[in-house]
Order: C-alpha cells, then structure tokens, then sequence
C-alpha cells in the first residue's frame, strides 16, 4: 500500500525546492551550482539568458549563403582530424549532407572531437559561413548530436527554435543550464503563487508567471529576436516587472515605518524667527534655496520625523540652506547634530556655521576623533543638559555614546553616499529626530527613485549668482610647462592654485611619496618665489588644521593636496586648479573636486592633466567635463559609461542587488512598479499578503537595510 504524504501548501513552495533534488544533479553537482550562487529553483530561473539565437529553422545546404549564421541538419557522411603544415595546428572536419546537398563543417584545434561524431549521425549545427577554397565551410559551428538514448526529448532543446545562451560561471556551462533549467521547468507546477495581485497584473498588461519563467528561457516559436535582446519580450517584461515591484514595495513600506513614527513635537516659524533667520543671512537666497528651505520648514511642520534629501551641485549653497533649517529646530528649543563625511569638513562646517551664528545667543561645538578627551567629555556633558544647541562632526557622532537633551533635527552631509545607515542608528536608538541627508553627487532619475526611493527630495539647480562657469581643458603631461606657466601668472594675478593628486588605495604610500615629491619640486624648482604647502590625509589634524587655515587666509599660494579637498572646501580666491593624473578619477569624483574652484568673482580653471594614451573610457570622461559644468549632465554621463552598481562606489549606497532588471535599461518599468506598488499597498484587499511576502524576502533579495 502507498501512503500518500500530504503537507500543507504553503511550506511547498515549488521554486524554494533545492537544486539538488532536481533531474540531473547530485549532491556533487550541487555543491558545484551552489559555489556560483545556485541553490534553488528560483535561482536558476530567474538566472535569465544573456543572449538568444534563433536556431529556428534550418536551411537546406543548397540555400546557404556566405557571411550569414545558419542552422543546418544533416547526416554525417564523413570526420577526421586532418593534419596542416604547422605542427600544432589541428583541424577536425566533417562532411555532412542533407537532401539537397553536401558541406564541411571544420573544427580548429579540437581533436576530441573525433570521439564526439561518427559517420551516420544525425546532427545539427549552428555557426557562422564562411567561404574557403574547399567551398563554403562552418567554422567552429556549435554542435548537437541528435539521437542519443539517455536524454531522448533533450535533443531538441538546443536547436530547433530560439534557444537561450548563458553565462558560463564556473563549470557550469551554457549547454548544462539549458537542461537544467528544462527539467526545472518539467517539474514545475502548472500553477504558481503569484506575489503580483491579479489587479496589478492586468493594469500592466503583464503575462502569468508561470508561463513567463518558461518563456523567458525557451521562447515560444514566432518571438521576434530582437524583442528578446532588449529584453522588452512580455515574459522578460514580466520577470523584471516582478523584481521592480517588491523591490518598490519594500521601500514605500520603509518609508511608511518611518512616517508612523512621531516625533511628538513640531517647530513652528513666527515673525521673530523669520527675523532672527534673516540677520544671520549673509546673502539673498537664490530662488531654488528659498524652495528648499520652504520644503524643509514644511516638513519639520509635521508630527512625523522628515526624511528629505537636499541635492545641489558643488557651490549651489546646501549650507546656509542647512544652517536656516538648524535655525528653525534651535529657535523652538531643538537641538541639532551637523554632520560630515571627514574630520576637515567638519571644521570647514564648524567655522563656518559659528561665523555666522556670531550673533545669536546660541551656542554651540566641535566634536569629532581629534577633540581631547576632556574636551570630549565637557561637552557630551552640556549636550546632555542641553546648554549646548548645535555639534558639529563628523558620522561618528551618531556612533557615540552621545546624549542629547532633545535632539530635533539631524543633518548628514553626505557628500557620496546616503544617509542610510546614520538613519537606521538614529532609529535604533529611539531617537526620531528630523534628517535632512544631503549630497553634492547630482542623482539621475532612473536611481533617485531606486536608492532614495524613501526620501523626499530638493533639487537645486541654480547657482548662487555672480559666478562665472569654470572653464576646464584636458593636456597631456607633456604639456606640464605651459600648464606652469598659466599658473605663475594666476598667482601674479593674486589668485590662488590647487594641484591635486591622487590617491589610489591600493598604492596609498607610493603615492603619498609622489605627492611629496612633487611638492617639494614645485616649491624648489617651479616656482620659489611663491609659497607652496601640502595636504593629505595623513598629516596629523593640527598640522592639516594649519596647512588649509594658511590657504585658506591667502598666506599660502599653491595647494598640493590629495583628495581630501574633495568635500567642501570653501576657499573663493582659488581660481585654478591642476588635477594630476586626470585619467585616474571617476567623473563624478572629477567635478567634485572642480566645485573646489569657481568660488569666487574670478573666472576660474581646471587644467586636467593626463598620461597618454588615454583608455577610450577615460578620454569620454575627459572629454564630458571639459563640455559641461552641469553636474545632473555629468551624473547622466557617468552612469552610462559606469553603470548603476559603480556609479556611488559602495554597497550600502542603497543600491538595491537585481537579478533580472537593469535600472538604466528599465526605468520606465522601474517606474511603473513604484506606481503599482503603491496602489497595491493602499488596496487593502491585495495589502496584507504583500507585506507578508516583502517582509520575508525583501533584505535577503535586495541587500538592503530591512522593512520588517
Ligand atoms: P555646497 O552646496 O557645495 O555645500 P556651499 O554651501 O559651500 O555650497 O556654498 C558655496 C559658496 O556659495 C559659499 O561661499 C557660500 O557662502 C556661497 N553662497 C551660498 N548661497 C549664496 C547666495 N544665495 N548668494 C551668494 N553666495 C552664496
Ligand atoms: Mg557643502
């Protein structure tokens, strides 16, 4: 008698099911699968094709023509190795025949092959023709075996229709994946949950999951090619659409965790602030400024802590708009944390913000990794008790043990990444204060909507006015003395030169030993009348405190720094700046380090200097930031020649992991899914099983800070 086992339905998610007991692997095979990230089913059907080949219908020998790709059946007449004249050069050949004709199909140095085919076989081939002497040939063609008892309905998988091609990843080959993923498919149950809701499926036109999985690794006969190589194909459209909106899901959710929290307080703006807030004001704000701000104060407004980003371009002016919004907390008895990503921005900030602040009756501190431990505790002391309003510092101030009396307002100067993981501290902490993050990288479109898809967001394109755009040219190292040249006679104007090094992690000494070097060769050599410092990360903080205070007062001439300048460094007569080693630099990091110059009422210059012969990828980046300043232009650029995984440099940039989707190939689907997921989450009839499902899967699919 058979027992028949019955478990319950939800435990048996047929995609959950291991590798391993599927047709064809073994425990061996699956620790092979397993060591190029395969552990499930649902690994390896949503491990989509990179490319497609129609291997659709076969051409009669008679018909072929040179220069195409052809699929042809045949019988094999005859095969051999045949020996060249040069001794290691080996050529297998086989004759094959079909109704209408004859062919060779020839093999390069493959004499394995000769335990492969056999006279009488019928076979196929797929490959490119080329015309020869012996007539027309197929040249390492791919090849399959028809007739072979073992795996009987197989031998049509790989010819005969539009096959799928993988990636090859570790031995795990093209051909092995397409039989896998065949039996993975037989197996599969003709009906799948589906975590789409039925309404979101039919607004979006999208195809059933099932049949998309199947589809998407062999076509249906009749899918025009070219659909499937944009990946626009209804099942690939499916699949991504998918990825896009549980991924959308998780993050309207993170997003509303955050708004369900309450901060239980609010400022409000009356007369005397708005009075108070404009005898700070150096200047008149800029229209985007006065948005920004407006944006901001109408958010501290709510009950609910604000989630905003502030994004403008190096030199829009972020700080005054920040300072305004510290204002604002600290005027309605809030405190406020000012923080950056380095210890001398911090300063820079620091300095800044007390100039301005001269005035007021408030009070406030530096703290960051160099304050002396007494120091240290002197004001963790009046944080706590609340005599001190504003501390600047750098990220480790979330970090710390530091006790606030009543943190209002949080803002983390980002520079390049987001302000995620200070957030989360934030939050784990109990304390729900508002965030401002902002960032000087200009975010295209396509991935503010995936990596800050849960803030707010304020853009300002304009810039403070009086500014003349920086002119930038890109010259070859050889051309270093007219460079020279240009320089003394900015500094004869009284302006003042930044030269930039880089530095790159890997060879951080040796280039700290260049950067010396060459500073004391400008000093020495170039230019002795003028006065020439240097900066880099390693100097200790008090002689990296007296280096920048020294240009920035004029008292120093020329600047040679490694990248530290990169972030913030405010210093209006620089007009020039010399970037060695150009071609080194990403893009973005490119026009951050720019922003150093054009500060002033100066015409300034960037000369970016490089070492021939460029790579094709560091000529566009050249050539991009000699055309534009427009830093949204530049980003735009740099995502295409970078990718989206690049383009921030980190992992927890919150960019989300996607299996199938392309952020740059599939916005628009990108944006449908974000329309789509919150409709979903709002219809309380589809909401619950989605939460539930992203809840489960959404951190380990997506790499991300969590939702549950
Ligand atoms: P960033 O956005 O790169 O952080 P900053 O806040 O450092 O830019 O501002 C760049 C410079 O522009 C600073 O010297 C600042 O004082 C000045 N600035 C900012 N806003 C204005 C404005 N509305 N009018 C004139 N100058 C401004
Ligand atoms: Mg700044």
């Amino acid at each position: 008698m058979c027992q028949v086992i019955s478990l319950p339905a939800s435990s048996l998610d047929p995609l959950q099911s291991p590798l391993q007991y599927l047709k064809g692997v073994g425990p061996r095979r699956a620790a092979d699968l397993l060591r190029v990230g395969l552990a499930t089913i649902e690994d390896l059907l949503y491990r989509f094709p990179i490319r497609y080949e129609d291997r659709g219908s076969f051409q009669t020998i008679a018909a072929l023509r040179p220069g195409n790709a052809a699929s042809v059946a045949g019988e094999v007449v005859s095969c051999g190795v045949r020996p060249t004249r040069r001794p290691r050069f080996k050529i297998f050949e086989v004759l094959l025949r079909d109704g209408t004709g004859s062919m060779r199909a020839v093999w390069f140095n493959q004499p394995f092959l000769a335990d492969i085919f056999h006279p009488r076989q019928r076979v196929i081939l797929y490959g490119k023709l080329e015309l020869t002497s012996h007539g027309l040939q197929l040249q390492n063609p791919q090849y399959e075996i028809l007739k072979s008892d073992e795996e009987g309905d197989d031998e049509t998988l790989h010819t005969g229709r539009i096959v799928p091609v993988y990636e090859k990843t570790g031995n795990l080959t093209t051909k092995m994946q397409r039989v896998l993923v065949h039996h993975a498919l037989e197996q599969l149950p003709t009906e799948l949950a589906d975590p789409l809701p039925p309404a979101v499926r039919s607004r979006a036109n999208l195809i059933d999951r099932r049949q998309a999985l199947a589809e998407i690794h062999f076509p249906a006969a009749g899918t025009p090619l070219d659909e499937l190589q944009r990946f626009r194909a209804p099942a690939q459209r499916r699949v991504i659409f998918e990825e896009f909106f549980l991924f959308q899901a998780g993050m309207v959710l993170r997003r509303r965790r955050a708004d369900a929290d309450r901060k239980g307080r609010s400022v409000q703006v009356t007369d005397e602030i708005r009075e108070s807030a404009r005898r700070v004001l150096p200047f008149r704000l800029t229209g985007d400024q006065k948005k920004a701000l407006a944006e901001i104060v109408s958010d501290m407004k709510r009950p609910q802590p604000m989630n905003r980003l502030l994004q403008g371009d190096v030199g829009s002016g972020k700080t005054i708009v920040a300072l305004m919004a510290a204002l604002v907390a600290m005027e309605n008895d809030f405190q406020v944390a000012f923080m950056a990503p380095t210890e001398i921005l911090a300063e820079q900030h620091f300095i800044t913000i007390r100039k301005l602040l001269e005035q007021s009756r408030f009070r406030l501190a530096l703290l960051t990794g160099a304050t002396p431990a007494r120091k240290r505790r002197e004001i963790q002391a009046e944080l706590a008790a609340g005599s001190i309003q504003l501390v600047v510092g750098t990220h480790a101030l979330v970090q710390d043990p530091v006790a606030f009396r009543e943190l209002g307002l949080a803002i983390i100067d980002e520079q390049h990444r987001f302000g995620v993981m200070q957030r989360a501290t934030l939050r784990a902490k109990g304390l729900h204060p508002d965030v401002l993050v902002m960032t000087a990288t200009p975010i295209p479109r396509t991935l503010a909507l995936t990596a800050y898809g849960d803030l707010d967001t304020s853009v300002m394109r304009e810039m403070p006015p009086g500014r003349h755009p920086i002119k930038t040219i890109a010259k070859p190292e050889s051309r270093r003395d007219e460079i020279y040249e240009f320089v003394r006679r900015q500094m004869d104007d009284g302006r003042q030169v930044y030269v930039i090094y880089p530095l790159v992690e890997e060879s951080a000494k040796v280039d700290l030993k260049a950067a010396t070097e060459m500073a004391d060769h400008l000093a020495q050599d170039v230019f002795p009348a003028y006065r020439v410092g240097l900066l880099h990360g390693r100097l200790k903080q008090d002689v990296k405190d007296r280096v920048m205070g020294e240009f920035a007062r004029g008292e120093l001439h020329l600047l040679v720094s490694t990248t530290v300048v990169e972030v913030g460094v405010d210093v209006p007569n620089a007009a020039l700046m010399v970037v060695e080693h150009a071609e080194r630099f990403g893009l973005s990091q490119l026009h951050q380090l720019r922003g150093r110059v054009g500060r002033g009422p100066h015409q300034s210059y960037c000369v970016l200097l490089y070492q021939s012969p460029l790579t094709e990828q560091g000529r566009d980046r050249l050539k991009a930031l000699t055309e534009t300043t427009d830093g949204f232009e530049i980003a735009e650029r740099d995502l295409q020649l970078r990718g989206p995984g690049d383009f921030f440099g980190t992992r927890q940039s919150g960019m989300p992991t996607l299996r199938v989707g392309d952020l740059l190939r599939d916005h628009q689907l990108m944006e449908d899914a974000r329309r789509e997921a919150v409709a979903a989450l709002d219809d309380p009839q589809q909401a619950s099983a989605l939460v539930a499902f992203v809840r489960n899967s959404w951190e380990q699919r997506f790499g991300l800070v969590g939702v549950g």
